[in-house]
C-alpha cells in the first residue's frame, strides 16, 4: 500500500497491513485535521518504507501532556504519520488520508466518542469506546503477537 504527500515530494508504502486502525474523535485530533475526526493505522515503524522524501518532524503537544512528533512533508507541511510518547518512535500512526487507496483501511475502532461530533452517525457493527481502550480486548491475535514482538525488540 503505498501514499504520499499532497505535492508528491514525500512518498512511503505500507509493508505490511497495520496493526489496527483508530478513528479518533477527540478535541485534539479534530483541531489538528481541521475536521471531525483523525484517521490512523498504526503499524511498526519498520514496516514503513520511505521511497522518496525526508519528512520533517515537527513537535507538537498532544492530550496526554507528553506530546507528539508529526512527521510533514517539508514542501507541502501536508502529516504523513506521527509518533505519540506512549507508543515511542518504534510505532507510526500513518494518516490514513494520505494513502493512495484509503477506502482500503476503514477504523477498527472508534475512540473518544465522548466528544464526537454529533453529525456524525457511527456503523453499526464497528467498536466505539468513550475514550480509550484495553488492546488485549479489541486487537485481533496477530496484532496482539507483532506488538508482543515490537515491544521486545525496542526493550520497552
Ligand atoms: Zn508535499
Ligand atoms: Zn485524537
Amino acid at each position: 500500500m503505498d501514499g504520499g504527500c499532497t505535492c508528491g515530494a514525500v512518498r512511503y508504502r505500507l509493508t505490511a497491513k497495520p496493526l489496527f486502525v483508530h478513528c479518533c474523535h477527540c478535541r485534539w485530533c479534530q483541531r489538528e485535521t481541521g475536521s471531525a475526526f483523525a484517521l490512523n493505522a498504526m503499524i511498526e515503524a519498520e514496516r514503513v518504507v520511505l521511497l522518496s522524501g525526508a519528512p520533517e518532524i515537527v513537535p507538537t503537544p498532544s492530550n496526554s501532556g507528553k506530546g507528539q512528533k508529526i512527521s510533514r512533508c517539508p514542501a507541502c507541511r501536508v502529516a504523513v504519520w506521527s509518533n505519540y510518547a506512549g507508543a515511542g518512535d518504534s510505532v507510526r500512526f500513518v494518516r490514513v488520508g494520505t494513502l493512495d487507496a484509503p477506502d482500503a483501511l476503514p477504523p477498527d475502532i472508534h475512540i473518544f466518542t465522548l466528544s464526537k461530533q454529533p453529525w456524525v452517525r457511527l456503523p453499526e457493527g464497528t467498536p466505539a469506546v468513550p475514550e480509550y481502550y484495553d488492546r488485549a480486548k479489541y486487537w485481533p491475535a496477530e496484532s496482539l503477537a507483532r506488538w508482543q514482538a515490537l515491544r521486545a525488540r525496542s526493550g520497552r
